[in-house]
């Protein structure tokens, strides 16, 4: 189908990392319908609530960005202008930062929405002409320490196992995730495999009673912070049970004896104290692991936005390295993506301390080999700034000049008064997106309307490393533009030569050179092969015929120098914000089933307000009653950052001591009250550099 036609395209849903494929049906009058793609691998014909309603969010172009604006001061309201006179001017301004301040002083902070074309323009684009490193991603906030782990324990980042281990597997452990709201469809498909094979087993971890917990044989609800002692306790059980495989960790592994120390340090009774569950619980888990021949785990949140996400990755990764679980069918430790292409981000090295194909920026091998295939320009050492030391840096003024990309981080950020301070404090701010709703639009120097899903064509690497062609179904609104062509016509403006591609396919053949010879090479694969093929999992190369993937590490050599895989005894320390007098709750924040991130696109559908139309704090009973809060009563959540205001919804399903705020809202006509990010702490892994998010002290009182 040609783009402009009535008739059914094929694409991705532009959400989560499932990677759902979808049929997109437009009639003559342009009015589009979606249906699930019932030829793709992963959904099978299945969407979610959120995939099934967003023609909802393309018909409805009330609050699109249409035309290019800009102000020359910040009194100035901005004025429309046309895209040549905003591109010049930001070059022009960008110019003048870098000459004066040196290329560090600008930055793109931009998104796991973006496609792998527009991530590998920009990353092109700083890295290799501006000469700074400063380009990071809301994915900071979500993947960075599954990637770190990823390449400390099995030498690249890299997810090991795919769907369809799910119908093979005997048991699956998810730790700190809520796969039945947050990845719906692979949660259906887990839910399927167990009513086809009672036997399978589910373990779930989480601090709250979530709808993934109606399907567990065991619910460990531990405190929150507490993974690591779990994770160890597990691990201690198995060595004690002799539930390990011994010839998997001598032939395959190193570090064994260090991580058994580790384990050993504490008694399961001492690690059940800690984690708040009783200690049998941890023995039947432990058993469940121990029995089946085939393991998994899921991950999302809950292990990696923490102050010790990497350790918590570590340590559950762990438990695939010491029975030997992993590159087998049924079998793997998999980080279930939050947003649809985060991974195709970190292909392209769209972090501030990546490089193009998986390379290190720390590398001086791979920054050559990268700077002799872009320009010869030499490239940057340094690491870039990271999404919360960008607006550090904005506030302490080293930063003069940031470009938005794709992400609304004045409801996202950790800390997000700080990041507003942050803006407000920017020398120039340049916003690109999609919505005229955005909280980032005051602040904005210069803003550019661009397309949005459908509306461009590009590729997306799902969670289980499947590369999906997104095709061009209808014209963007106005005057708004691909996100890559935006890019490239900046480029020019610039004065740089080598953006001048002649279709995004060529962007994406430019990206699939870059990988030749490295562990993800995609080299060869274009638009043809994945129309064909509808998707490919990678590596898909010359070396096994172009087919998929479906494993990594199916031979046991791993990509570590040693080809062994890395088991880290990491301690089991908690480095979050301890509880006080003052502030005796621990707040967690989280999603809820129908909205999508700061609801720039789920908001505007009515139907995915009925499941939950306001946000609300989940608190339990006796630490409502402690405070004189009955349901549905307006409270006020405070620490030293700030303060929310929501209604109570008093709950047996969450920890006592522990509270959960919903994390998609932001301000609603200068209101933050909503504002769950008002209440999290700014800090961070020391590895990954991933905040904070699951673990605040706050106090609640009636307001
Ligand atoms: Fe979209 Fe994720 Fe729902 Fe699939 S599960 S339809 S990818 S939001």
């Amino acid at each position: 189908q040609t783009h402009g036609e009535t008739g059914s395209y094929k694409t991705t849903c532009c959400y989560c990392g499932v990677g759902c494929g979808i049929v997109v049906h437009k009639d003559r009058m342009g009015k589009v319908l979606v249906e699930g793609d019932k030829d793709h691998p992963v959904n099978k014909g299945m969407l979610c609530s959120k995939g099934m309603n967003l023609h909802y969010t393309v018909m409805n172009t009330s609050d699109r960005l249409l035309y290019p604006e800009m102000r020359y001061n910040k009194q100035m309201q901005r004025q429309r202008v046309t895209w040549d006179e905003a591109l010049a001017r930001t070059a022009a301004v960008f110019k003048t930062f870098i000459n004066k301040y040196g290329p560090d002083s600008v930055a793109f902070y931009v998104s796991g929405q973006c496609l792998t074309e527009e991530y590998y323009v920009i990353n092109k684009l700083i890295k290799g002409f501006i000469g700074s490193n400063n380009i990071d991603t809301n994915s900071r906030l979500c993947m960075s320490s599954a990637v770190a782990a990823y390449k400390m324990s099995l030498g690249e980042d890299s997810v090991p196992a795919c769907y369809d281990d799910i119908e093979e597997t005997d048991c699956i452990f998810v730790a700190g995730a809520n796969p039945a709201w947050c990845h719906p469809i692979l949660w259906r498909r887990v839910e399927a495999a167990k009513a086809a094979n009672p036997n399978m087993k589910v373990i779930v971890s989480d601090p709250r009673v979530t709808q993934t917990c109606s399907m567990a044989d065991v619910h460990l609800q531990l405190n929150p912070g507490t993974d690591i002692v779990l994770h160890h306790a597990i691990g201690r059980i198995l060595i004690e049970q002799g539930d390990i495989d011994i010839k998997f960790i001598q032939q395959h592994t190193e570090g064994f004896e260090d991580y058994s120390h580790a384990v050993m340090q504490r008694s399961i009774a001492e690690a059940a104290q800690i984690c708040g569950i009783e200690e049998y619980r941890i023995y039947e888990a432990a058993a469940l692991i121990g029995n089946a021949k085939k393991f998994m785990t899921f991950w999302t949140m809950g292990l990696n936005q923490s102050a010790a996400g990497v350790n918590k990755n570590l340590s559950l990764i762990n438990l695939h390295l010491i029975t030997g679980t992993i590159g087998r069918p049924g079998c793997g430790p998999f980080s279930l993506t939050g947003q649809p292409n985060a991974m195709g981000g970190r292909e392209v090295g769209g972090l501030a301390n990546l490089l193009p194909a998986h390379r290190d920026l720390s590398n001086p091998v791979h920054r050559e080999e990268v700077a002799t295939f872009w320009n010869g320009k030499e490239l940057s050492p340094r690491p870039g700034l990271t999404a919360t030391e960008m607006f550090e840096a904005l506030n302490d003024g080293k930063l003069k000049a940031i470009w938005i990309i794709c992400t609304n981080p004045l409801i996202s950020m950790p800390d997000v008064r700080m990041a507003e301070k942050g803006l407000k404090n920017a020398k120039f701010v340049v916003v690109q997106d999609i919505s005229n709703r955005l909280e980032t639009l005051p602040y904005a120097d210069v803003v550019l309307p661009a397309a949005a899903w459908i509306e461009k064509e590009g590729t997306m690497t799902n969670a289980e490393r499947r590369i999906t062609w997104l095709q061009k179904v209808t014209d963007a609104p106005g005057e708004a533009l691909p996100d890559a062509e935006i890019i490239c016509r900046f480029a020019k403006h610039m004065g740089f030569n080598g953006f001048d591609y002649n279709s995004c396919e060529a962007i994406f053949k430019e990206h699939a050179a870059l990988t030749a010879g490295t562990n993800i090479d995609i080299n060869g694969v274009d638009y043809t092969l994945l129309h064909q093929r509808r998707s490919v999992q990678w590596p898909v190369n010359t070396s096994n015929n172009y087919n998929d993937t479906k494993r990594l590490f199916a031979d046991h050599i791993f990509h570590t120098k040693s080809k062994r895989a890395k088991i880290h005894g990491v301690p089991d320390c908690n480095p979050s914000v301890q509880p006080t007098a003052n502030h005796p709750l621990i707040l967690t924040t989280g999603r809820i089933r129908d909205q999508w991130h700061t609801m720039s696109k789920t908001g505007k559908v009515n139907k995915l307000k009925q499941h939950i139309a306001a946000s609300f704090l989940e608190i339990h009973p006796d630490d409502a009653a402690e405070r004189g809060i009955a349901d549905d009563d307006l409270v006020e959540i405070t620490n030293t950052n700030g303060n929310v205001r929501v209604k109570a919804k008093i709950s047996t399903q969450i920890k006592k001591g522990v509270v959960f705020l919903p994390m998609h809202w932001g301000k609603i006509l200068n209101d933050d009250s909503n504002r769950a990010n008002n209440l999290t702490f700014n800090l961070i892994d020391p590895i990954s550099k991933q905040p904070d998010f699951k673990f605040s002290i706050v106090q609640v009182a009636k307001y």
